[in-house]
């Protein structure tokens, strides 16, 4: 950690983390849509083991554990959020059903066929929806599900500025039909798609973010690298505005085969 630009980076990531842990979601959802899946999800019972991948600071786990029995795991890279995660857990007095775990999705540590349900919200990008299913299989039981939100085109053509948005953000969009197939190829039976709700992205994660912004320009005044962080937001939130109709996520459900 001697090294000037492992410093510099260290700086932003932290600085990356502490934007987004202080809004309640770190992507795009609500408790309605999550709801919405786990109406999908058959045979659970207070026995249920769910894993929630990439949770962030459990916006979402907690909306799990309050309309699904069992014990639910949260595992997320960054120690800031872990720690958010099981304050909320507190706050929600769920402990004797949910931990937040500090963890990597490309090295989880749960045994062959545990886990009945894999959630995630958001997250799976980080290593690839292909990749994520496909690695993550194995710890299902045979019939256990798994339910992701993933950012999907809507339409075969788009505008050219957005395709060129996406392609260099995350390569891996794709259209609806084809994540379907790839589920499917993963050896897990698609059980439902649908597409997340505007306000999804609006009312809960970008009007959100306007209020971080302010704090966050304010306590970070002359900081390029905030500044930076926070133009890209906007930007973000711009392009979404603009091009709606072409892209956002959407949930995937589908059962191990
Ligand atoms: N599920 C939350 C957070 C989504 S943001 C929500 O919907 O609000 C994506 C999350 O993935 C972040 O919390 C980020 O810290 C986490 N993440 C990124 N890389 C990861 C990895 N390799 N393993 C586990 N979590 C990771």
């Amino acid at each position: 950690m001697s090294n000037e630009n492992t410093s510099i980076h260290d700086f932003d990531f932290n600085l990356i983390c502490e934007y987004f842990s202080i809004i309640e979601r770190q992507g795009p959802g609500s408790p309605e849509v999550t709801i919405q899946a786990l109406h999908f999800i058959d045979g659970l019972n207070d026995n249920s083991r769910i894993a929630d991948i990439g949770c962030g600071t459990g916006g979402q786990t907690m909306v799990l554990a309050k309309n699904a029995p069992g014990t639910i795991t949260g595992i997320d890279l960054f120690p800031m959020f872990i720690d958010l995660f099981n304050a909320n857990v507190a706050f929600h007095k769920l402990q004797h059903r949910v931990e937040g775990l500090v963890g990597s999705m490309d090295n989880l540590t749960f045994s062959d066929g545990e886990l009945d349900v894999i959630w995630s919200e958001g997250a799976i990008y980080n290593i690839g929806f292909e990749r994520g299913l496909n690695e993550w299989r194995r710890f299902l039981k045979p019939g256990g599900y798994v339910a992701v939100t993933e950012a999907s085109w809507f339409t075969n053509e788009r505008p050219i500025e957005i395709n060129a948005f996406w392609n260099d953000a995350y390569p891996e969009i794709d259209t609806i039909s084809n994540k379907v197939s790839i589920l499917q190829k993963a050896g897990y039976i698609p059980i439902a798609t649908f597409i997340l709700p505007e306000n999804c992205w609006i009312d809960n994660f970008y009007v959100h973010q306007v209020k971080a912004q302010e704090l966050f320009l304010k306590k970070y005044a002359g900081n390029s690298a905030a500044e930076a962080l926070i133009a890209n937001e906007r930007r973000e939130a711009e392009l979404y505005n603009m091009y709606k109709d072409f892209y956002g996520y959407v949930f995937y459900i589908g059962r191990k085969i």
